[in-house]
């Protein structure tokens, strides 16, 4: 195929001209479709229904250590929960707390009381001038909105393809103490699908910020989500790396079984040094008396252990697998050689990440959306929106059928051309 960026202007044109009647064949069909989303197709959902099955009115509730988990108390949840959790994460169930269902919500909480109560006897970030966060670029919006939520200035760091640019990370980090927090999802990344080397994370653990209450939010979200039974990543345990290195209390680990079993209807986690759960749990016992110790006991029942997690993971590959590679397969036909764009096929997680020619983002989301297929908006995976170079689409595949997203996915190539065609004809 020739490339966009070598063709003349007249042949440009002519391009132009067949892309707008295909892009109008399109439009005409009125679509509407959707790679927005990046939540399990309801096929992966049915997968996690024989969980329902688990408790019912004559199960036995109580746990391991005979604690009644439809009584309150328990706080931070039945032992065969954080040993659940801590086996996910790879760290020691001591080291864990068993929260509620969304592992966003204790990364909200976590920011919260630095705000308001501080880290560990520092003063609370609310009193202090400025307070700012490193935001690895592209990132998950949602963490994003977080800080944007309480004020923190954000700052972008570039990612490469084995995580985030560590040396820019450990200049910030060692040289102002306004930075406080850097967000982390080491492992197929939101929205790259890239795992972070040992170098990086041994980097990570080794890191001597200036502000003591510095902490780095690792958000393993994606830690068993592999698409491939025989090539997948594993990455380094950041709890033991940064106690290697002699800074144990510098992180705070999430996970959940958000994308495992039901989405939203999980159990989450969080993982950290002793010292920092200690201070964690003063806020913890007045927050509440306990969380859904029930759902922690049906998870557990019901998976058993890593065993029947990573069986259950293999299950769901096998759904989004043959979504992911067609939409790679649509990507590398159509755009292949026009030097109009690029992208990673991942080997977890949940999103293919689109880098289109500088200053086209926007108009190819706006394009999809005239032809009825809604994309993440461009700029979303940027804090305040902002996408520097106007490149990045974050596309989802898992939750439309396989024929719904065959036709998004040949729509938003034709919006890619088009859009691309219209830049180089400026
Ligand atoms: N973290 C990342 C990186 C995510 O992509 C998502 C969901 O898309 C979440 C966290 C949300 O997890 P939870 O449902 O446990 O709040």
């Amino acid at each position: 195929m020739q490339s966009y960026q070598e063709m003349t202007k007249e042949e440009l044109c002519k391009e132009k001209e067949s892309l707008e009647a295909a892009y109008k064949e399109w439009q005409k069909r009125g679509l509407s479709l959707n790679m927005a989303r990046g939540k399990p197709s309801e096929e992966q959902l049915d997968l996690t229904m024989p969980m329902m099955d688990v408790l019912n009115s004559s199960a036995d509730l109580h746990s391991e250590d005979g604690t009644d988990c439809r009584n309150y108390g328990g706080m931070d949840g039945i032992p065969e929960a954080k040993r659940f959790m801590a086996g996910m994460m790879g760290v020691n169930p001591e080291n864990v707390l068993v929260y509620g269902n969304a592992s966003l919500n204790i990364m909200y909480d976590t920011v919260s009381r630095s705000m308001t109560h501080g880290v560990m006897g520092s003063t609370p970030w609310c009193k202090l001038d400025k307070v700012k966060f490193l935001c690895p670029v592209p990132g998950y919006d949602r963490h994003f909105k977080v800080t944007e939520f309480f004020g923190i200035e954000m700052i972008n760091i570039p990612m490469t393809a084995e995580g985030p640019d560590m040396d820019l990370v450990e200049q910030y980090v060692s040289e102002d103490a306004a930075v406080k927090g850097i967000w982390c999802v080491p492992k197929y990344s939101n929205p790259q699908g890239i795992s972070y080397s040992d170098e990086v994370v041994k980097r990570f653990a080794a890191l001597k910020p200036a502000a003591e209450d510095f902490r780095i939010f690792w958000d393993n979200a994606y830690v068993v989500h592999h698409l491939y039974e025989d090539d997948q990543d594993e990455i380094l345990d950041i709890l033991s790396e940064c106690e290697k290195a002699g800074n144990p209390d510098m992180v705070y680990e999430f996970c959940s079984t958000s994308k495992i079993s039901f989405a939203g209807g999980g159990v989450a986690a969080l993982a950290a040094s002793k010292a920092n759960l200690e201070f964690i749990k003063k806020q913890f016992t007045v927050q509440t008396i306990g969380y859904d110790k029930v759902n922690q006991l049906r998870h557990v029942r019901y998976f058993k252990d890593m065993d029947g997690v990573k069986k259950q993971m293999m299950k769901q590959a096998a759904i989004m697998r043959p979504k992911f590679e067609m939409v790679e397969k649509v990507l590398s036909e159509e755009l292949g050689g026009l030097e109009i764009g690029s992208w990673i096929n991942p080997k977890g997680g949940y999103f293919i990440c689109f880098e289109s020619l500088e200053g086209c983002a926007k108009s190819i989301v706006a394009k999809a959306k005239e032809a009825g297929v809604t994309l993440t908006g461009a700029g979303a995976p940027f804090p305040y929106g902002k996408d520097p170079k106007d490149s990045v689409i974050r596309i989802a595949p898992s939750f439309p059928t396989m024929e719904d997203l065959k036709m998004a996915a040949e729509i938003f190539v034709v919006c890619v051309k088009l859009a691309s065609v219209e830049k180089l004809l400026e």
